[in-house]
């Protein structure tokens, strides 16, 4: 079955408002085994919307449009798509109520053009629009189907998942399901080298990699007629994708987050943790206290970006600072155990770098940052050069920097 997604709006076509819609059914489609090889975006004009809609039902089964449903001259997707499908526009007596209950509880004037909302596609499947005042529509046309949403998220996703979602399962014989294995500490090209076999050979499931910051997700996707069918072609892949990533993997939980992980870990080890950043100004602690429940095992950071910061809090040496300067080995070393003994924590990382875009030099140039950790009173400190501009530098070190920890703790 082949959807095609029809996105309805000038403000869209002028790039006032970003396409979320689109964005939402194709996943949507995705995940219900639907295919969708093509998508519109068309303005508010007769014409133009006649002919993108004519045009999706050449090619494909069901077109879901979103937007242009509401009360004013410039909405005219329901009375476009009739036309095209040859139907007549009939008042709908249940949605005139209702439009007119809306109202009245709300104490807003009625119009006279807010009864056309209540005109619908003669055989049409009339939805139901508890959010807002225009319904959707499910026009049949031969072995076809349009859908019309209206273009508001906050109206057209609780539709879609109320309503059409349910009827689209049902028109559709097979679902996608998917289990995604997040790891952390093999970049994405020696991730793919990793499972090469797997995935040359795969055909249902499929694995697709994703490369995020300092991790790559591997999606194990199967096609099935439910549920159960899909999780046993998973299964077995997944488990071999674990043995092959062995703690590098944090979790096989959609939703779960590389922080959430940490500090889940941290909780089961009993152990606390505490940064001290100076090139980073707390975004690593922020990205830790993302986490509901952090308190469990964070107590305190340290933000030290002066050096007589990283000497008065941390205890960095001031022999440290002169002869190797604030951005080396020897001065993360000192203020990961200085960030140690402040918390009295089990866990500390000690960021400082060069985000630029000045304050490089030919010996330590702009992205080298240093990252200490350490961790029941053992130290390491690895070295590294980003490349980017200062904000991509800072979030590479923070992703790395929970690389690290996750490492440390596996
Ligand atoms: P209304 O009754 O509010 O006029 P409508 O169904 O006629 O609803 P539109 O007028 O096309 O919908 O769009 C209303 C608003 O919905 C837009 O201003 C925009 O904020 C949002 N919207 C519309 N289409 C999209 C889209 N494709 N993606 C994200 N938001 C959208
Ligand atoms: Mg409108």
């Amino acid at each position: 079955m082949i959807a095609e997604i029809v996105s309805v709006g000038t403000e869209i076509l002028m790039g006032n408002i970003v396409n979320t819609n689109a964005t939402f059914l194709a996943e949507q489609c995705a995940a219900l085994g639907i295919s969708c090889f093509y998508q519109q975006v068309v303005g508010d004009n007769e014409d133009r919307l006649s002919e993108a809609f004519k045009t999706a039902l050449g090619r494909s089964d069901i077109v879901i449009v979103s937007g242009g449903l509401g009360p004013t001259e410039d909405d005219l997707t329901k009375e476009t798509a009739a036309k095209v499908c040859g139907k007549k526009l009939v008042t709908h007596e249940p949605s005139r109520k209702a439009l007119i209950e809306y109202f009245n509880k709300r104490n807003i004037p009625f119009t006279d053009n807010n009864y056309k909302q209540a005109d619908m596609p003669e055989d049409s499947i009339v939805i139901d629009n508890p959010n807002g005042t225009a319904p959707g529509v499910i026009i049949p046309y031969e072995d076809k189907r349009i859908i019309l949403m209206p273009g508001p998220p906050g109206e057209m996703i609780p539709m879609f998942n109320d309503s059409i979602k349910p009827y689209l399962k049902k028109m559709s014989p097979v679902t996608i399901y998917s289990v995604t294995v997040k790891e952390t500490g093999i970049g994405e090209s020696c991730a793919e080298e990793l499972i090469k076999d797997l995935i040359d050979t795969q055909t249902n499931p499929t694995i697709a990699t994703y490369a995020k910051v300092g991790e790559v997700h591997l999606r194990v996707s199967a096609m099935a007629k439910n549920k159960k069918e899909a999780m046993k072609l998973i299964s077995p892949v997944v488990k071999e994708i674990k043995k092959r990533f062995g703690k590098h993997v944090y979790t096989t939980d959609e939703s779960v987050t590389l922080e959430e992980a940490i500090v889940k870990k941290l909780k089961k080890k009993e152990y606390t943790i505490t940064f001290a950043e100076s090139c980073t100004g707390g975004m690593l602690s922020s990205r830790l206290v993302n986490v509901p429940g952090v308190s469990d095992v964070y107590k305190s950071g340290y933000v030290t970006y002066a050096n007589k910061a990283k000497r008065k809090i941390l205890g960095v040496s001031k022999k440290t600072l002169k002869e190797y300067g604030a951005v080396s080995e020897e001065c993360a070393y000192e203020m990961a155990f200085g960030a140690a003994k402040a918390a009295d924590a089990d866990v500390a990382i000690a960021i400082t770098g060069i985000a630029g875009p000045d304050g490089g030099s030919d010996e330590k140039p702009v992205g080298t940052v240093y990252i200490g950790c350490c961790i029941n009173g053992e130290a390491t400190v690895s070295k590294y050069l980003f490349s980017g501009n200062r904000t991509k530098i800072r979030e590479t070190t923070v992703a790395t920097a929970l690389r690290m920890i996750w490492s440390a703790l596996a």
